[in-house]
């Protein structure tokens, strides 16, 4: 097989601020896999807390190529990628894993939720994400969204919580909170206790993605559901977050792929723990790989597509949080016209 990769600049419609990181652009490197007949295409959105930078993405990509070079089937490459083990390198990982899932679908004619035996309209309808900013602009961002039924707002230590009561009364839409890591425990519960009282869905990490201790203390003094994000990349962390959090947040960028993302899912609902898709700042690419996924899930946050200024392809529509997947053989995702 052939390997052909590029490096392309992201560019948010608005800087994305979090309590984490502020994001003007985002280097991904996109992905072609090819026999000869059949391409495949993957992305990697790289992200330095998982240790992941486009220079890292492209390192992995040549340590791998002669081994991709040397197989002659997408199924050789999947066999290697499922059997490497160790949880490095995931964007890049993922990156190669979609273009095998994305040739697979191809072969076979089908699309790759068929494939999977997935079922497109049981997927959550996608929220939609609000960055940090000052109130009013926070407010602006919610009301240009105010077509999706659920929204995810950013917060930090210095957020003054009305915002979120503001936004909820004036869009009418469910609300969830992600606060990225930036409380302590006790702060935590102080605030999740009056976002409890604004009706606040769901709470995704609110300590450290180490204070496994902390998100247990958090969870059995709030009744907000609270969701492991940044503590739980891979199937791996599922044992050691399962009783201190309601849920967990699973992204194709930190756990390294579909298969490993699908791994997830189950492992989740088996221990009774609800499920959200998430997504880095990533193209439409990768959030349509994510997307053949979601009927697993009981909640979605695939919004990254919509919030670009240069998306550089189309796959999954996504109207008012609905997505509609396309119906063509693998991820069914193609070039956006220039
Ligand atoms: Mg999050």
């Amino acid at each position: 097989m052939n390997l052909s990769y590029e490096r392309i600049e992201l560019i948010p419609k608005y800087v994305f601020r979090t309590a984490r990181t502020t994001s003007t652009t985002s280097e991904s490197v996109i992905v072609r896999l090819s026999d000869g007949k059949i391409e495949g295409l993957g992305e990697a959105d790289p992200s330095r807390f998982y240790g992941e930078t486009a220079d890292t993405v492209v390192a992995f990509l040549e340590r791998m190529r002669p081994r991709i070079e040397h197989a002659k089937h997408e199924s050789e490459l999947m066999a290697e990628l499922t059997s490497r083990g160790g949880t490095d390198d995931p964007a890049a990982r993922a990156a190669l894993e979609i273009a095998a899932h994305d040739m697979i679908g191809k072969r076979c004619g089908r699309p790759l939720y068929r494939f999977l035996g997935l079922n497109p309209t049981e997927a959550p309808v996608t929220m939609m994400s609000i960055g940090l900013d000052e109130p009013d602009v926070m407010l602006r961002k919610a009301m240009e969204a105010s077509g999706f039924p659920m929204l995810k707002i950013k917060l930090d230590a210095s957020t003054d919580l009305s915002i979120v009561s503001v936004i909820k009364e004036a869009t009418g839409a469910a609300i969830t909170v992600d606060a990225n890591c930036s409380w302590s425990p006790a702060g935590a519960i102080e605030r999740i206790n009056v976002l409890a009282g604004i009706g606040v869905e769901l709470v995704e990490q609110p300590v450290a993605a180490d204070d496994i201790d902390g998100l247990r203390l958090v969870r059995y003094h709030t009744s907000v559901p609270i969701f492991a994000d940044e503590s739980c990349p891979t199937s791996a962390e599922i044992p050691i977050v399962a009783d201190a959090v309601n849920g967990i947040v699973i992204k194709l960028m930190k756990c390294g792929g579909i298969v490993e993302a699908v791994k997830m899912a189950k492992m989740a609902r088996k221990r009774g723990l609800k499920t959200m898709i998430g997504c880095m700042i990533e193209s439409s690419l990768a959030i349509t790989a994510a997307a053949h996924i979601a009927p697993l899930m009981d909640y979605a946050d695939l919004d990254s597509g919509l919030l670009l200024k240069n998306d550089p392809f189309v796959g999954v529509d996504i109207d008012c949080g609905k997505m509609t997947l396309p119906k063509e053989p693998g991820l069914g995702v193609h070039p956006a016209a220039p």
